[in-house]
C-alpha cells in the first residue's frame, strides 16, 4: 500500500469507484478516461509498481487477473469479437500510473500489432 497512490487510494476506498469486480485480492473497474467502449482497468490491491515488482508468489495472482480479463471481456459482449489486454510497464512502455493493472480494451476495432 502506498498512502499516494492513486490506484491503492480507490482499492482502500478512499476515492469512491464504481467495482467491476472485487474479491480480496483483485479490483476491477472502468477506466476514467475510455479508449474503447469497453476499457476496463484490472488492478491488484496489493501495490506492487508494475510486472518488474511481481515475483513467483504472485504468479497465481497474475494468472487469475488474465482470467479474470476473459470473464469480463465476455460479460460486456467483446469476448467474440475481439479485445486486447495490456500491461504498460515503465516509461517506455507507457505507463503512467505507478501500480500494476491489466488494461482490458474492446468494443471497436483494434489496429493490428503494437505501435
Ligand atoms: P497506464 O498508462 O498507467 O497504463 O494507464 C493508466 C490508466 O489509468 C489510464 O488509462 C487512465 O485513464 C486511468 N486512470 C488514471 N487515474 C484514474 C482514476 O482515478 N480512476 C480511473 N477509473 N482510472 C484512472
Ligand atoms: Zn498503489
Amino acid at each position: 500500500m502506498s498512502d499516494e497512490c492513486i490506484f491503492c487510494k480507490i482499492a482502500r476506498k478512499e476515492v469512491p469507484t464504481q467495482p467491476v469486480y472485487e474479491d480480496h485480492d483483485l479490483l476491477a473497474f472502468d477506466d476514467i478516461r475510455p479508449v474503447a467502449p469497453v476499457h476496463v482497468l484490472i488492478v491488484p490491491k496489493e501495490h506492487m509498481v508494475n510486472l518488474n515488482d511481481a515475483g513467483k508468489n504472485d504468479v497465481p495472482l497474475l494468472g487469475k487477473a488474465l482470467r479474470l480479463a476473459a470473464k469480463i471481456a465476455d460479460e460486456r459482449g467483446v469476448a467474440e469479437s475481439g479485445y486486447r489486454v495490456v500491461v504498460n510497464n515503465g516509461e517506455q512502455g507507457g505507463q503512467i500510473v505507478p501500480h500494476l493493472h491489466f488494461h482490458l480494451v474492446g468494443g471497436r476495432p483494434l489496429s493490428p500489432g503494437l505501435g
